[in-house]
């Protein structure tokens, strides 16, 4: 598709979800990789103690099978929320079972925590300490009983080998040659303070940290607030500038009838010099009509941004099928045709609006024509993945200067090339286009050469489980 000559430019205006909500998801997301990432480096640190314990690298008593068992534990855990994890990142509504992950994924590393502190002689080396990363993340996460129960959990399990040890229920693991640890041991009064210590330890670190995330969770939720709050104003003043032009409408569609009045000469035969500037009147009327639509249709959309806009199936193959059409008969006057030149076959399914989608498709068909020379040749295709489905309309025209490539989907722009070519444009058709694209989550690429003709790409993602579900 791409050849070396052709500047390109790729354009994603990201999709509609709200902001919050967005941000939220990938935060949780991002933790969810986070937590895979970090329980790798767990695996590597787990075997290097093995092979060191092993080849008795280092004078301790560790036992190298216990590291070999919670290695293999962590590997085998690790892969499963991987392709766990792969499957529920794709969707942002599955915040819930993104949570539930991270809460049972919390749950198992307390377990392997909680083996390798047992192997590692529980209270001789500081490993305990690792269970706060989980108490911290907790509170961040999930809400304040949630983080609290996994604190609680997090003690039960950070304390759980000493006692076992303790009651004798399990055999004591010494690494280090000393007596401390069953000193500790079998004081039970040193034992419970021991234990108590890291009971108080673990729920200071919850209550700080759930404290300070409280705080900004309440910001967090204050800044949406006041998003929410910009949003509605935005909208309100969209709608007054909307009704504002939609007046305008009216006017304009009087004087164009009494033009038609003198055009037609009711009002009784006019001089060459008259009637010339009553065609003139007309063509200025029609261009502002065309505009005021442009920016009534751009408001709608920008407003249709912040409700909820219900999007169906629609097949693309049929709305260019259409738009080809109609754009042929439109081009038809200057002598340039326009050609669909990929086959239909299948339908080619994407969620949308098919009114927007065909909006869009006619706003870059008709600009092919527009900026084509005479004679020109559009070509509009349609290439399907199983991840994609892209349009392509090419025309063999003027094409866009480079340093244009950057202000094209600008509000009111044209490039001098463009004016030079054709007076009557608004600047409004590829903004509307870009509104759309954003609606419907689609990117758009540009590849233009200058005086040899432009190609714009649009590309959707498959929503295949989507599109299955709307078809059943
Ligand atoms: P309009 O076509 O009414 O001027 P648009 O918003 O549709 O407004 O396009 C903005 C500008 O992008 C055009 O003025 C032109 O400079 C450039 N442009 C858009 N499509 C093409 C094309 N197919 N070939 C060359 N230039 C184009």
């Amino acid at each position: 598709m791409t050849s070396p000559a052709y500047t390109t430019k790729s354009y994603d205006w990201g999709s509609v979800t709200p902001y919050s909500a967005r941000l939220r998801s990938h935060e949780l997301v991002a933790r969810v990789r986070w937590f895979i990432q970090m329980r790798w480096i767990a695996v590597f640190m787990c075997a290097a103690g093995s092979v060191a314990a092993y080849l008795h690298i280092l004078s301790t008593g560790l036992n190298p099978l216990y590291f070999a068992v919670i290695t293999v534990f962590l590997v085998l855990t690790n892969l499963a929320y991987t392709i766990i994890a792969r499957r529920l990142l794709g969707d942002e509504n599955r915040h819930h079972s993104v949570q539930l992950l991270l809460l049972f994924q919390m749950g198992l590393d307390f377990l392997a925590l909680s083996a390798l502190a047992y192997a590692c002689g529980t209270i001789e080396t500081p490993l305990i300490t690792l269970f706060m990363a989980h108490i911290i993340l907790a509170t961040l996460f999930f809400t304040r009983t949630v983080s609290l129960a996994v604190a609680g959990a997090a003690f039960l399990f950070a304390a759980l080998p000493l006692m076992l040890e303790f009651g004798s229920i399990i055999p004591m693991v010494t690494i280090f040659k000393s007596n401390f640890k069953s000193e500790v041991l079998f004081d039970p009064k040193l034992s419970f303070t021991f234990v108590g210590g890291i009971g108080t330890t673990f729920l200071v670190c919850w209550y700080l940290v759930s404290e300070i995330s409280a705080s900004l969770k309440l910001r967090e939720k204050q800044l949406e607030d006041a998003y929410e709050m910009l949003l509605r104003i935005d909208r309100e003043k969209s709608q007054a500038t909307l009704r504002a032009t939609h007046e305008l409408k009216a006017p304009f569609a009087a004087i164009k009838s009494y033009v038609y009045t003198l055009q037609d000469g009711y009002l009784g035969e006019l001089p060459e010099k008259a009637r010339n500037a009553i065609t003139r009147i007309g063509d200025r009327c029609d261009r502002l009509t065309e505009k005021i639509t442009d920016i009534i249709h751009l408001s709608n959309l920008r407003t249709v941004v912040l409700t909820d806009m219900a999007f169906s199936l629609v097949d693309v193959n049929q709305v260019l099928a259409e738009e080809t059409r109609e754009g042929a008969l439109v081009g038809e006057h200057q002598g340039i045709s326009v050609v669909l030149t990929s086959p239909m076959t299948t339908p080619a399914w994407v969620l949308g609006s098919r009114t927007q989608l065909s909006t869009m498709f006619s706003n870059l068909i008709r600009n092919a024509i527009q900026y084509s020379f005479d004679n020109g040749r559009v070509e509009v295709s349609l290439g399907a993945t199983s991840k994609q489905i892209c349009v392509s309309i090419r025309d063999h025209g003027i094409g866009i200067p480079e340093a244009n490539l950057d202000k094209i989907f600008e509000e009111h722009f044209r490039s001098n090339n463009a004016v030079a070519h054709f007076t009557g444009g608004t600047g409004l058709g590829l903004p509307i286009v870009k509104e759309i694209a954003r609606l419907h989550g689609a990117t758009i690429q540009v590849e233009s050469i200058l005086g040899k003709g432009s190609v714009f790409t649009v590309c959707f993602e498959v929503k295949e489980e989507k599109i299955q579900e709307r078809l059943s």
